[in-house]
């Protein structure tokens, strides 16, 4: 497995040189560092790291505005970096969709969990997103396959299970999988041809 990749953004260089050095430590390539949230955007662009570890005071442009235009834009999770006194702000992070925060001083104890918890978490809504795609494309082929069987019921004069295994058997004999034989059906039916025989001509 390769290295987690990871940006850090802070305005203050002595910390952002020791988080580096913390994630260097502890396995995990830091492909960038910014000390401002307009920059942080321009390399979150530029790299697509996995995390993001950035500042929430900073000049130009803070943590949290550049938390949110970076999650819409590219969908990088963030972990927010905060001093006590701004725990406040964290409120609104919630907003930005961070993954997490951590209180400075950061410690090397605090900070390698909170990144591998939120490189997990990332990685779940990685797979949940999939999930969801593939459960989409079954939705989409399950209509596809209403379809024709609606029109097989048409043209043939028969029920729909005697529809379904037309197809199914159609599919089984020319192995093509249901979802070509639903797409063909469907492409056929509007020219008016009978659909089941049409592959074969
Ligand atoms: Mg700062």
């Amino acid at each position: 497995m390769s290295k987690p990749r990871i940006l850090v953004v802070d305005d203050e260089s002595i910390l952002r040189m020791d988080i580096k050095e913390m994630l260097i430590e502890a396995g995990y390539d830091v492909v960038a560092e910014a000390n401002n949230g307009e920059l942080a955007i321009e390399l979150a662009s530029k790299h697509h790291p996995d995390l993001i570890v950035m500042d929430v005071k900073m000049p130009k442009m803070n943590g949290i505005k550049a938390s949110r235009i970076i999650h819409s834009s590219f969908g990088i999770p963030v972990l927010l970096l905060t001093a006590y006194s701004e725990t406040e702000l964290i409120k609104e992070a919630r907003m930005a969709n961070v993954v997490g925060y951590l209180v400075k001083p950061i410690t090397e104890r605090d900070l390698i969990p909170a990144v591998e918890m939120a490189l997990g978490q990332s990685e779940r809504v990685k797979v949940l997103a999939g999930n969801i795609k593939d459960l989409h494309a079954k939705i989409e082929e399950r209509k596809r396959v209403e379809k024709a069987k609606g029109m097989i019921m048409q043209t043939y004069k028969v029920s729909e299970t005697d529809a379904y295994e037309r197809m199914r058997a159609h599919s089984m004999k020319n192995r093509i999988p249901m979802k070509e034989v639903a797409e063909y059906i469907i492409e056929y039916g509007k020219l008016g041809i009978n659909p089941l025989e049409a592959k074969e001509r």
